[in-house]
């Protein structure tokens, strides 16, 4: 490839965007979709433990779109070959819950960059519930050729600027437990667990304010 080739100015991107929960994510993933979608490009949703556990990306604010399920064993190299062997063209991913992905897979986005040219876009939390860099949001961190934190606010109750995610278990900030846990899954007899954004002061002072609110889930 000459020096120069517009492909090596306008090749492949690994892009990566996070936020804190509520901070519209889900919906930009799918706006990107629709966008490049619009310009005649083909590409595939993936998404991992998204709140409608159907195997599909779902907004906030009411949009959804089929999804492939990611697990730990899922290829994303091997599963872009194995479209592309049945004729399918795929120029892109749309990685949403980016952060709940492996390592690995996070090694095979780069991988279907640089050796298959195809535009990886990735979305996801960069912390969990202690403040933590999930895994594979900090591999995305080293590796992506573009981070972006999302501008979208999402204010902590004391109004300042909400950037970490509280796991609130019985009404009290939780330091401690596996890093993660799906929250609104309230059984019998169980720990009542969900999440909350809060500032940083909040996040470690561990205070949900006068009267902490339940956010509605759709
Ligand atoms: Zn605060």
């Amino acid at each position: 490839m000459a020096a120069g080739d517009r492909r090596l100015r306008d090749g492949a991107r690994l892009k990566f965007f996070h936020g804190p929960m509520d901070c519209g994510k889900s919906t930009l993933a799918l706006q990107m979709d629709y966008n490049h979608s619009r310009q005649g490009r083909q590409g595939l949703v993936l998404t991992r433990n998204d709140r409608s556990r159907r195997g599909e990306v779902t907004s906030r604010i009411g949009l959804r779109h089929d999804a492939v399920e990611v697990t730990d064993d899922l290829d994303l190299v091997a599963l872009v070959r194995e479209r592309w062997a049945t004729g399918e063209r795929l120029d892109y991913l749309i990685c949403d819950e980016a952060c709940f992905y492996t390592v690995a897979q996070v090694e095979q986005m780069a991988d279907l960059v640089d050796v298959h040219d195809v535009d990886v876009f990735a979305f996801g939390l960069a912390t969990d519930f202690r403040a933590e860099l999930f895994p594979a949001s900090r591999r995305l961190f080293e590796l992506a050729d573009e981070v972006s934190r999302l501008q979208v606010e999402v204010l902590c109750w004391c109004g300042r600027e909400g950037t970490l995610n509280a796991r609130v278990v019985n009404g009290v900030v939780a330091r401690e437990g596996e890093q993660v846990v799906i929250g609104d899954t309230v059984e019998a007899g169980a720990d009542e667990v969900r999440y909350q954004v809060l500032c940083r002061r909040h996040h470690r002072s561990g205070d949900l304010g006068p009267r902490p609110v339940r956010p509605p889930r759709p």
